[in-house]
């Protein structure tokens, strides 16, 4: 290399070493720990923002489902580097100004955009705890990891896995699904691991074109590309066409690809429709197919009576990726990935390094290390807030929570279908309810559910969220939220015809 390379390009305006000199920043060592010299002031304020907490969550039917954050908040997080300290009062004052009342409004009852979770009491404590604790479950020898093996083990009976089976707690389902895409390119490529894809076997992946979009990104990220993922079309309930399947996987073997993963889909996002598991694990089983279910929302819906016939089949999955965040309520975040043989987890990210080295007993001993059977090494104690709720509240509730949603939806339906001036958009399957605002005579137009859904969110009471139906705005109701009521649904319905009435008379 030439000596002239070695020059910077850009001499900085100031040098570095100036710019850090002028950082009020002491380097003598502290004489102290993090810790409070005065424990019982510490103690006092602590319960004073757990209280704060359960007011807020206590009160909520009395505040808006969102509301737009202000200049004024916003600011407060444009502050400059905190060099010194402010007491732990003045900051929590900050977030009780600036951040509890803006929050994205899935605690609220109002809340139907979007899928996601709830939140619980317990989940927050629970999550308190394993914040004390601050366990690394990345592996060693401590109970941290034992509760995670316990999540697990309640996982493989409830979806009858076998005792090989094992699983992990990842950020959410996008990540479990791409682990799972992972761990199918291991079991037909293991050489994938060391050579990567460029001169393997051409891997084609297939599922339905309801798909998330997290599964055509994980075929970027696993470097497959998206070109070899099919999207097979679905039929009217929104489920995967078998006959177009078989099809597809028939063309690509004749053209010399090898076909590797299948994935279905139990719970679509836009429909909330469950691909025919059993018969995917029948078209995987004939073709040799890693067969992963993606059940993000759906697959804890075998808690539910109404919704476990729709998972029948799920217990042949290979590998089957779900959030405890959605349906079941636990904290954010906490993705799930269960696979049939824990083997091939292992064979897909086990790896020999010198510091992480076992033994036999002491702190490094312990004979299920999660850095082996997934990405990462550092992993916080998801397991903690899953266990407390599953614990506390147990699965009947969570089932019937689950259960009361579905009744909202169909309460919803015959209050579109009862009245003249709304239509339904596509089936309620479950939870979910697509439909617009049309009084006779409207014609198709279908704008104006885009703008009747805008004021309902400024006005605060419900919060549902746009989707397109066959190309056109439509409003969509998902109800996950166990604070949810009939109270719910009635204010949704009298917001859409108010609103909807409004716009018609303005225009
Ligand atoms: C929510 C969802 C995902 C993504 O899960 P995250 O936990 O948000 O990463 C994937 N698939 C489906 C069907 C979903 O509903």
């Amino acid at each position: 290399m030439s000596k002239a390379s070695l020059a910077p390009v850009f001499a900085p305006a100031e040098p570095m070493s100036a710019k850090i000199d002028a950082l009020p920043i002491s380097y003598q060592p502290s004489a102290t720990t993090l810790d409070p010299d005065n424990w019982s002031d510490l103690r006092r304020q602590a319960h004073r923002m757990m209280d704060d907490m359960f007011d807020h969550l206590e009160t909520l039917p009395d505040q808006p489902v969102w509301q737009c954050a202000p200049t004024e908040a916003r600011e407060t997080m444009t502050a400059p580097l905190p060099i010194d300290g402010t007491d732990l009062a003045s900051a929590h004052a900050i977030f009780k100004e600036a951040i509890l009342p803006y929050g994205g409004g899935n605690l609220h009852s109002g809340f139907m955009g979007w899928v996601q979770g709830a939140g619980t009491p317990v989940g927050m404590v629970a999550e308190m705890l394993a914040a004390g604790l601050n366990a690394n479950l990345g592996g060693r020898d401590h109970m941290a990891i034992v509760v995670e093996q316990q999540i697990t083990a309640w996982m493989r009976e409830l979806f009858w896995f076998p005792a090989e089976a094992d699983g992990l707690f990842l950020t959410g389902a996008s990540q479990a699904n791409f682990v799972a895409l992972l761990i199918a390119r291991t079991r037909v490529h293991a050489a994938s691991r060391s050579e990567g894809t460029a001169f393997g076997p051409r891997l084609v992946a297939y599922t339905s074109d309801a798909v998330h979009g997290c599964v055509p990104r994980a075929m970027e990220m696993a470097g497959l590309g998206t070109a070899s993922l099919r999207r097979v079309a679905t039929n009217k309930a929104g489920q995967i066409d078998l006959s177009a399947l078989r099809l597809q996987i028939r063309i690509d073997r004749a053209e010399g690809l090898t076909p590797f993963l299948l994935v279905g889909t139990a719970g679509a996002v836009n429909s909330g429709a469950f691909d025919d598991l059993g018969k995917l694990a029948d078209i995987a089983a004939e073709h040799d197919l890693h067969f992963h279910v993606d059940g993000a929302l759906g697959a804890l819906g075998i808690l539910s009576d109404e919704i476990r016939p729709l998972l029948a089949g799920i217990d042949r999955a290979d590998s089957l990726a779900f959030d405890f965040h959605k349906w079941g309520h636990v904290p954010y975040d906490a993705g799930f990935l269960l696979v049939r043989n824990g083997a091939w987890q292992r064979a897909t990210f086990a790896s020999d390094a010198a510091y992480l080295t076992r033994a036999e007993t002491g702190l490094a001993a312990g004979d299920w290390w999660p850095c082996d059977s997934g990405p990462d090494l550092s992993r916080g104690f998801r397991a903690l807030k899953t266990w407390f709720t599953l614990k506390t509240y147990g699965l009947r509730a969570l089932g019937d929570a689950m259960n009361a949603n579905c009744a909202l939806a169909r309460a919803l339906a015959d209050r579109i279908a009862a009245d003249p001036d709304l239509e339904l958009l596509a089936p309620v399957s479950l939870n979910i309810v697509c439909f617009g605002y049309a009084p006779q005579g409207r014609g198709e137009d279908r704008t104006i559910n885009r703008r009747i859904i805008e004021r309902l969110h400024a006005a605060g009471r419900v919060a549902p969220s746009l989707t397109m139906i066959d190309g056109k705005p439509a409003i969509r109701a998902a109800f996950v939220n166990h604070r949810s009521t009939m109270s719910d649904v009635d204010a949704l319905v009298e917001g859409v015809l108010a609103f909807g009435a409004a716009d018609d008379a303005h225009n």
